[in-house]
């Protein structure tokens, strides 16, 4: 016998129940991001290869270990993305977009794929809500989009969430940082795992994020970006600080956030919260100030967030917000033969145009079969139509949550329903 086929290893099947939580959250995000003024992208899902070397960097686990590639009939290389921001940038620039009014503000609401080890909040398969800002080199831009994430993590429910903000200067200040950290971590070097080895030779700033105890332990003792910034970055920084306080937004200067994907400058941060496992990183973002230009376009200065959706479910569950009403019927026919049947259809179909939420038997099931049906699926009211309620154009309108009932008119069944509500 063949073997069973199952989904691929870190993929999800979400099922209607499931999926409500989800519309919740890509609903609210959706409302969320209007309010600050961004609007939708859609790109594909999937894009040259070379985009994602160029755009999220050659020497990141992204690239080098975690992409989805494929080769068409063609021989040309593409990649399932593995992240939003790349596709934006390069739609940005293949669209002529760099010359509308700026700031350019995005969001999109996507699945991203990476060739990862699954576990709980980690997927090889995972979904994504983004936001990009391009043309707006100040540190209020940076308030703005961390705030858009904030108001999406407070509006959702979720308690715990702690604001994580560092800088990680930019390529004037970054070479002495480099140098300091290159440093430090070679008198250390036979303790370091042999990723970052690796890491100290290719992108050092990498081994401070690394998760292994030893290498975490070391790292500890690192210096501090912050220490290493030049005046315009340290500037930069202390002003987003001082309008965060001003919009009333807690956060914790973190010098360990280095971010994954090495396109970042200046501000980095992370939404952590504690409580839903190890990847407690709910939302990770930052400036990225040389993207565009390094993409061929012209040098916009771009800020965004990636806040990864599972781990959202994560921390609503965790801060018991994740529930999400049954969406059950306002009425629930029972039709008796083939006749009550045609009816039962009809009036459904009316009601349903009102958009008014109502089911009828379509299984043939026994009256008792019926009613035990309509208590399940949570039935507001039943109305059972057999050949004396068709011969008169009476019936019983039931409500099941009161066990009462009262007669109605048949074909006056959507005034009796709105008179109840
Ligand atoms: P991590 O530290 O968890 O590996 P990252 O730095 O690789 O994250 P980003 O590329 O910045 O993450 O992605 C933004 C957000 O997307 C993360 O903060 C996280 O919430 C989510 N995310 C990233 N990778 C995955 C994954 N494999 N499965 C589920 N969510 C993910
Ligand atoms: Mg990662």
């Amino acid at each position: 016998m063949a073997n069973k086929i199952q989904k691929p290893r870190g993929t999800m099947d979400i099922f209607p129940e499931d999926v409500a939580l989800w519309h919740k959250i890509e609903e609210k995000a959706r409302d969320v991001a209007s309010r600050f003024g961004f609007g939708e992208i859609r790109t594909p899902t999937f894009e040259d290869l070379a985009l994602f070397k160029r755009g999220v960097g050659e020497v990141t686990d992204v690239v080098q270990k975690e992409m989805y590639t494929l080769t068409d009939k063609e021989n040309r290389v593409f990649a399932l993305r593995p992240e939003g921001t790349a596709s934006v940038v390069r739609a940005i620039i293949e669209n002529g977009k760099t010359s509308d009014a700026m700031p350019l503000k995005y969001y999109y609401l996507i699945n991203c794929f990476r060739y990862e080890k699954p576990q709980a909040g980690r997927s090889r398969e995972f979904f994504q809500f983004g936001t990009e800002m391009f043309g707006a080199a100040s540190p209020a831009a940076d308030a703005t989009v961390i705030s858009l994430a904030h108001t999406l993590l407070k509006e959702l429910g979720i308690k715990g969430v702690k604001l994580h903000i560092n800088s990680i200067g930019c390529p004037e200040c970054r070479p002495n940082y480099r140098q300091a950290l290159v440093d430090y971590f070679s008198e250390n070097e036979e303790q370091l795992c042999d990723t970052c080895k690796e890491r100290l030779k290719t992108n050092p700033l990498r081994v401070l994020d690394c998760k292994s105890p030893v290498c975490s332990e070391i790292a500890k003792g690192a210096p501090n970006t912050i220490d290493y910034l030049c005046p315009e970055c340290n500037e930069h920084f202390e002003s987003l600080k001082k309008y965060l306080d001003a919009m009333g937004i807690d956060y914790t200067v973190d010098t360990r956030i280095v971010r994954g994907l090495d396109y970042y400058t200046k501000t980095v941060f992370e939404f952590i919260c504690d409580g839903i496992g190890a990847q407690s990183t709910v939302c990770g973002g930052g400036r990225y100030d040389g993207l565009m230009k390094q993409l061929d376009g012209p040098a916009l200065p771009g800020i965004g967030f990636g806040m990864g959706l599972t781990r959202v479910i994560l921390a609503m569950k965790e801060s018991g917000c994740a529930d999400i009403p049954q969406n059950n019927p306002v009425l629930y026919i029972a039709p008796l033969g083939n006749e009550a049947v045609s009816k039962a259809l009809s009036i459904v179909a009316q009601l349903r145009d009102k958009g008014i939420y109502a089911e009828c038997d379509i299984c043939a099931r026994s009256l008792k079969a019926q009613m035990k049906y309509a208590d399940k699926i949570g039935a507001d009211y039943t109305l059972i139509i057999g050949d004396s309620e068709l011969e008169n154009g009476r019936a019983q309108l039931k409500n099941m949550k009161k066990s009462e009932q009262r007669e109605i008119e048949i074909d006056n069944i959507y005034n009796a329903l709105t008179e109840e509500n």
